[in-house]
């Protein structure tokens, strides 16, 4: 170690080996307050003189503090409350270290203005003692790091020991230049960090909530917690408008969501939301498109929430303090819209989810009619409020997720439900439900759910069909009493007056005539209402010969009476048809006497029959009489529905004749169909299922 007795022949190259030594020594510890005891000790023992004390620069300040000592037995690292000192710039040796210049700091020697209680003279020579002192100023890159200060038992210090400490500053200051860039790169790691740990909350808060407010509120948050800021508002922006409205704040006393109009004039979030451009106003006074929420506030952060290019809200903080928001603050904020651009997209979805169920829901509630879903595992996937009272089931217990075939067990429902099942994709039913209620029950089959399941109560329909059948009745019954009356009554006149003029026999031969069309009438609309509530066919196989012939025996007597001929042809080799004997012959004398009855004398009617298909009969009744205008022929099955020509004039009929073969027909699973042209004639095709054993 060289000590001032023995300065070396060469000081310089050994004072540089030293000092590379020592850049070494120091080089290899990078964390500055490891760095600052080790300082002063490795100096002193490198030059071998007898203290030394490092004084650090305060940033922004004018002010020095000792940052540590080391003399030959001590070491110390102060706490810098007692060891600041106040630089004044103009005073020696202040003003030298600034220019990295040495100074020799004289104790008996005090510049005028430096007398103060934190003076240099009284801070430093409290703790050195009170000789004239070496001073080398640290600095690297031309900015200063320190100061070292040193004594020497040589007194003043020579002036190779002044050259060799101003080496060895150099090497403390390139060694606090790494130690200091290493701590901002360390600072700057834990502040991101920090952030990324903060970010990774937020996103916890943001996935976890769905309703709206909660995301406002838990971004206001963070970025008020982020930024220290003294108020923070989020506003959504209307594209279409141009308009901006505030829907949450933190920290004012008068919330802008209830300022109405805020910005109306324009505005910083604004004018953020136009340009989807994020800014920082560090002082509001001097922009002049500032609204001010409270006057308190002095700066200002907006930064645009985009979806997809577009811009959705603003997210706004204010500080009282100027220029208070920096670019990691924005960064910070940039990262924050994003994630409540993501959770505002969610929750604006999930709040129309929930009205849309809600929709759903009560439209489901408040309808009359069964509703209920069943999955296709056969578990209640829903069920209305009308299913459970319908069902009779408890309106207090939980059915979805339930078992159909548990719930609804000994129930004609299951039944009916397993038949769907077997069958198609649409099965219709009607169903006898307690309180001797009838429900029409529809089953539809959808692949993405299962079984949809509709029920529609049918009671009071059923009731009314009845009243109006029963009131039928009744009323035919009343009429048809009288009108049998009359005609005997007008037979007895006859018989009793073979005398009659021709005019009173006429007369005679009109009143039975209306009283039998009356007879008519009241049989086929009795007839026609009995359809109506549903009669059950006696269905047998029945042999179309013999169905011919019933016809014909029928109707032979208004055949001869218009000198008409008709042909039947034998059914021979045909299969039986499938139906009701009664009915079927019903069908066809209706259909025969209307050829009869539409076709002028002489007139011929044929009956054609072949097989249509394996499965079925058609039988034509084709006849050369008046014929039906395309017109007329879209209407004529229709109740009461007559054609009104000249030629039909006087022709007696009630329309219901081609409703009654319709409805018939129809029970019979068969179709009926017609060719007419006017003055030609006319077809009636009737198809027919054939009995299979
Ligand atoms: P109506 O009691 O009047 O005969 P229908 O229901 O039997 O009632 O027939 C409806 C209308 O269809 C008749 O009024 C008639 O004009 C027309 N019509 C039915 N059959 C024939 C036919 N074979 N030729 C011409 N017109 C017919």
């Amino acid at each position: 170690m060289p000590s001032s007795n023995d300065v070396p022949v060469e000081p310089t190259a050994t004072a540089y080996k030293s000092a590379y030594a020592l850049s070494l020594f120091l080089g290899s510890v990078s964390d500055l307050q490891t760095l600052l005891p080790m300082i002063p000790t490795s100096v002193r023992d490198v030059l071998g003189c007898e203290q030394v004390m490092l004084l650090l620069p305060d940033e922004g300040r004018a002010t020095f503090r000792i940052a540590s000592t080391a003399s030959a037995d001590v070491v110390r690292h102060f706490d810098d409350q007692v060891v600041r000192l106040d630089a004044l710039p103009d005073l020696p040796p202040f003003d030298a270290w600034r220019q990295r210049r040495p100074a020799i700091i004289d104790p008996s020697l005090r510049p005028p203005g430096d007398d103060g209680e934190r003076s240099l003279h009284a801070t430093v020579f409290r703790i050195l003692p009170a000789k004239p002192t070496f001073s080398a100023p640290v600095s690297a890159n031309g900015r200063l790091y320190g100061v070292l200060l040193a004594q020497d038992a040589e007194d003043p210090i020579s002036a190779e020991r002044s050259e060799f400490l101003l080496l060895t500053a150099h090497v403390v200051g390139v060694a606090l230049a790494n130690a200091a860039r290493y701590q901002h790169a360390e600072e700057e790691r834990r502040r991101r960090a920090e952030e990324m740990r903060m970010m990774a909350q937020v996103d916890r808060e943001l996935s976890d909530s769905i309703q709206l407010d909660d995301v406002f509120a838990i971004t206001l948050d963070w970025a008020m917690r982020y930024t220290l800021a003294h108020g923070a508002y989020l506003s959504l922006f209307d594209e279409t408008s141009g308009m901006l409205r505030p829907v949450a704040s933190l920290g004012y006393k008068t919330p802008p969501e209830t300022v109405t109009d805020l910005f109306e004039s324009g505005g910083i979030p604004q004018r953020v939301a136009l340009t989807n451009r994020a800014e920082i106003v560090p002082q509001v006074s001097l922009d002049s498109a500032y609204l001010p929420v409270t006057i308190a506030m002095n700066s200002h952060l907006s930064v645009p929430v985009t979806r997809e290019d577009r811009v959705v809200a603003v997210i706004s903080l204010e500080s009282k303090q100027v220029n208070a928001f920096t670019e990691s603050h924005l960064e910070f904020i940039h990262a924050l819209s994003t994630r409540a651009g993501i959770a505002i997209d969610n929750a604006r979805l999930y709040a129309n989810e929930v009205r849309e169920r809600e929709k759903t829901t009560s439209i489901l509630r408040e309808i009359a009619d069964v509703v209920m879903v069943v999955g296709s595992d056969e578990r209640i996937i829903l069920i209305n409020d009308s299913g459970i009272s319908a069902l009779r089931l408890y309106p207090d217990q939980q059915y979805v997720g339930r078992r159909f075939d548990e719930v609804f067990d000994g129930q004609p429902l299951l039944t009916v439900f397993r038949r769907a099942v077997a069958g198609g994709r649409v099965h219709n039913d009607t169903l006898m439900l307690p309180g001797d209620r009838t429900y029409a029950t529809s089953f539809a089959r959808n692949p993405k759910v299962g079984w949809i399941i509709t029920m529609r109560d049918l009671t009071e329909l059923r009731h009314a069909d009845q009243l109006k059948h029963d009131f039928m009745s009744v009323l035919s019954h009343d009429l048809k009493q009288p009108v049998s009356v009359l005609s005997g009554y007008v037979e007895l006149l006859e018989m009793r007056n073979p005398a009659l003029d021709e005019r009173s026999r006429y007369y005679t031969a009109m009143i039975y005539q209306s009283l039998t069309n009356m007879r008519k009438l009241i049989d086929d609309l009795l007839d026609l209402a009995r359809l109506d509530t549903g009669v059950e066919l006696i269905r047998a196989p029945v042999a179309v010969d013999h169905l011919m012939f019933a016809v014909r025996d029928w109707i032979r007597p208004s055949v001869e009476a218009k000198s008409m001929t008709l042909h039947i042809p034998t059914g021979a080799n045909l299969p039986p048809l499938r139906g009701d004997q009664n009915r079927l012959t019903q069908i066809f004398v209706n259909l025969v006497h209307n050829a009869v009855k539409y076709t002028p004398p002489g007139g011929e009617i044929h009956i054609e029959i072949e097989s249509s298909g394996e499965e079925a009969l058609t039988i034509a009744i084709r006849d050369n009489g008046m014929g039906i205008s395309p017109d007329d022929q879209k209407a004529i099955f229709e109740r009461f529905y007559r054609v009104r020509r000249p030629e039909t004039e006087n022709i007696e009929g009630s329309g219901l004749g081609l409703t009654l073969v319709k409805r018939l027909v129809d029970l019979h699973n068969g179709q009926i169909g017609l060719e007419s042209r006017l003055g030609e004639g006319t077809t009636f095709f009737v198809t027919l299922p054939v009995w299979k054993n």
